[in-house]
């Protein structure tokens, strides 16, 4: 085993560009091989073993090695592992579009499926316009985003990309969207009139452009990558209200909120809101394989019909669309949700990680805790008082990372701040152990010269 290592790291070393990571200096670093998975640990070659505190990146949702989703996968593969939907159907996507409708907010009945989070929000930004260009309408071709939204690295979704870390290299390459600021109440400059900062901005280049714009997309109650950012309460359904007044369409991208990582199935479903257009992907198999779709009303998708000859169809669909063995990952997944009644069971973990939480807050280098359900940022500063961030350059945000890895616990920061977003079929007990680790981890990792 030990000469196996050895080698898968030399060629590692030699051959695999890892995503979202600085190749220099990574090499310096222990490579950790991942060999097993089971419930919520994931194991190295040696045995050693890990709470995936980050569910697999945002994605594993009942844990690893689940029998009911193994055994659909395996039953699939003796069926059939791939078949396009180019014109053909197969069982397990027509089943799981079924369910898709029957889950989702009301009015979202068409179920257009693709591989990844990014495909998913192509499809949808390019559903959007065409909507317009099919209705008569091809001058609102615009899309409005948040700032700190994030919704894939592919073009399309880079441009209605609001992290300019991510996304500003790109810049030239990408067509022009409309901003508005999006709720960062940590760092809001006026926190005594939130609404003035937030909501009225929106409101405003809603209507003063409402002629030009096809969409506003956002991720819905929480943003993500920008650090785990939730909105205020309301925030949605006035989005949703403006949009609707003004003859624009929404997209909630719900690639991470969706799948009960809020504690509702849909993150939209906190505020009874119905997008024109809704995104999902990581958890929908799961978190087993790559699958994503794109949720439409039959108002967007009536808009796509016509005569052959009018070319009115939606003229996209990737290789992979909605393969066999996913979508059997993705029933099971929506069956286990109802068997084990997943919802139901989260209340007792979101309180506990709302206690467990609150016990970190005190840290003098906490800055700022945020939850909702079950998706935690935790950011650290390194004045409280100022709200000042540490240097970025002193990499605190992965320092507590490699804490916690030795503490056994795999993380992943979003810059300083920590994100935890655990399976949502961990034990409290395995909860309390995370947090635990957690916050043992923040301690070592903004110690003055750790490292
Ligand atoms: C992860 C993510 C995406 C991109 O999904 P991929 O599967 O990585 O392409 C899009 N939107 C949101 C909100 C995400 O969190």
């Amino acid at each position: 085993m030990a000469d196996d290592r050895d080698l898968l790291v030399k060629w590692d070393r030699d051959h695999l560009w890892h995503p979202f990571t600085q190749m220099q200096g990574f090499g310096k670093e222990e490579l950790l091989i991942i060999t097993l998975g089971e419930g919520v640990y994931l194991y190295d070659q040696e045995g050693r073993r890990y709470l995936d505190g980050v569910a697999s990146l945002w994605c594993n949702v009942h844990g690893h090695r689940r029998a009911e989703l193994d055994e659909a996968v395996a039953a699939q593969l003796k069926q059939v592992a791939h078949s396009t939907l180019l014109g053909l159907a197969h069982p397990p996507a027509i089943r799981l579009a079924r369910r898709l409708a029957e889950i989702a907010p009301p009015g979202l009945t068409r179920v257009f499926f693709s591989d990844d989070g990014s495909t998913a929000v192509e499809a949808a930004l390019k559903m959007a316009f065409q909507y317009w260009v099919n209705r008569g309408r091809p001058e609102k071709r615009r899309f409005l985003k948040l700032s700190g939204g994030y919704h894939g690295d592919t073009l399309g979704a880079v441009a209605v990309g609001g992290i300019s870390l991510f996304h500003e290299t790109y810049r030239p390459l990408l067509f022009p969207t409309l901003e508005a600021p999006a709720p960062y109440c940590y760092r809001c400059r006026d926190r005594e009139d939130c609404r003035e900062q937030c909501l009225t901005r929106l409101e405003e280049l809603v209507a003063a452009h409402r002629g030009e714009l096809a969409a506003v997309i956002l991720e819905p109650v929480m943003q993500g990558a920008a650090g785990m950012i939730p909105q205020p309460p309301g925030y949605l359904a006035r989005v949703r209200e403006v949009t609707g007044e003004h003859g624009v369409l929404l997209i909630a991208d719900e690639v991470a909120t969706g799948f009960g990582r809020t504690g509702r199935m849909f993150a939209c479903q906190h505020e009874g809101v119905s997008p024109d257009l809704m995104c999902l992907a990581k958890g929908i198999t799961g978190g087993y394989l790559p699958l994503a779709a794109t949720l439409a009303t039959d108002e967007v998708y009536g808009a796509f019909l016509g005569d052959y000859t009018e070319f009115k169809t939606f003229f996209h669909g990737h290789t992979f669309t909605g393969n066999p063995l996913a979508a059997a990952a993705g029933l099971a997944s929506l069956e286990i949700f109802e068997k084990d009644k997943v919802l139901a069971g989260l209340g007792g973990k979101m309180e506990l990680l709302t206690r467990e939480l609150a016990a970190m807050a005190p840290h003098p280098h906490v800055g700022d805790v945020r939850q909702r359900g079950m998706m935690v940022g935790i950011e650290l500063v390194m004045d409280k008082g100022t709200r000042e961030p540490f240097p970025v350059a002193r990499r605190t945000g992965h320092r507590v990372v490699l804490a916690a890895r030795k503490l056994g616990a795999i993380l992943r920061p979003l810059g300083d701040t920590i994100v935890l977003m655990p399976p949502l079929g961990i034990s409290l007990e395995e909860l309390k152990s995370l947090c635990r680790i957690t916050l043992e981890a923040i301690g070592r990792g903004t110690e003055p010269g750790s490292g």
